[in-house]
């Protein structure tokens, strides 16, 4: 199994390093892999056990089963992180084709799922959508998969597409874009700045801040907006 783990992730390298004729895949791939698995990851977290243990677990609201509905929602972070981050490495120049991107970025964020057609239907409609329409869809479909989300704080919701956004800039050297990325999130989240430990800068992928959890912040940081 880790075999095929690997060749699967020396064929998603190599058909960016072919089509994309760039030198440096094996660094991107890394990077955005990193950025985005720690986004998905820490945004689950903030879904799932932050609001429980803010909140009180509701016996109304805990689900069935936990593995199951972590698999799930966490594919659905995934769908959603495909077509944000899509759009912005289109506008932003960094790939030749937005439809090569998104197959791409699909097959290497979602592997065997990436040909479902429950999931290319779903990516469809994502694309077909502006971004606050896409945001308010991906919050509804949560909230199915994942009840306790609804109690999840909303600026949560308006700072993980610009999240995604940032991790994509950030794996394609995009500093310019990264932090007026980072001034969008500051605009709706001004304590982000506050931090005395990262000060609201924009992390190299995978990395988190200790003190404010950036690039996720920490509910006491999500909620001190008012
Ligand atoms: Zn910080």
């Amino acid at each position: 199994m880790p075999n095929d783990e690997a060749n699967r992730r020396t064929a998603i390298v190599n058909d960016l390093e072919q089509h994309e004729k760039r030198t440096d895949a094996q660094r991107l791939v890394t990077s955005l892999d990193s950025g985005l698995s720690v986004l998905r990851d820490l945004f689950y977290g903030r879904l799932h056990f932050d609001v429980e243990q803010m909140v009180g677990s509701d016996s109304m609201l805990i689900p069935l089963s936990e593995p199951k509905t972590q698999r799930a929602t966490k594919v659905q972070i995934e769908i959603f992180q495909v077509v944000e981050s899509t759009e912005l490495a289109w506008d932003r120049g960094y790939v030749s084709s937005d439809q090569w991107y998104l197959d791409w970025l699909t097959r290497f964020r979602l592997s065997e799922m990436a040909g479902k057609e429950k999931i290319v239907k779903e990516i469809a409609a994502y694309r077909g959508m502006k971004p606050d329409g896409r945001r308010l869809a991906f919050s509804d479909v949560l909230m199915r998969v994942l009840p306790e989300s609804r109690k999840a704080p909303l600026v949560l919701f308006q700072l993980v597409p610009l999240a995604i956004r940032i991790a994509t800039a950030v794996a394609f050297q995009d500093d310019s874009a990264a932090a007026e990325l980072r001034q969008q999130q500051k605009a709706i989240l001004p304590s982000i700045g506050d931090c005395h430990a990262c000060r609201g800068a924009v992390l190299d992928n995978g990395q988190m801040c200790d003190v404010c959890s950036n690039p996720m912040w920490a509910y006491q940081w999500l909620t001190a907006a008012d």
